[in-house]
């Protein structure tokens, strides 16, 4: 059985388009929230040392995380925010 792809693959932010690029733009929120298995932190780490560009989306994932983690622990998130935030890395994990 042959799967047959009729629409044209999503483009994610980068525009490399490489095939690998996709995967390592799908493992970014494991990685940073440290839920990636040993066997995808090795892929994605290897592949951003050599790509310019999911090293540039790498850290600035990275960068967003941290600012929320320091305004949630500076500052009292509204409920809604915070349930807000956590629905949308849910849905986009
Ligand atoms: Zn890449």
């Amino acid at each position: 059985m042959k799967t047959v792809a009729t629409k044209p693959n999503q483009v994610s932010a980068s525009n490399c388009g490489k095939p690998d690029c996709e995967k390592i733009v799908s493992l970014l929120d494991i990685i940073i929230d440290g839920e990636a298995s040993e066997e995808d932190r090795t892929y994605f780490f290897s592949h951003v040392e050599t790509c310019q560009e999911c090293f540039a989306a790498h850290q600035k994932h990275e960068q967003l995380k941290r600012f929320l983690r320091e305004n949630i622990q500076r500052k009292v998130v509204p409920t809604n925010l915070l349930s807000s935030i956590q629905s949308v890395i849910k849905t986009t994990a």
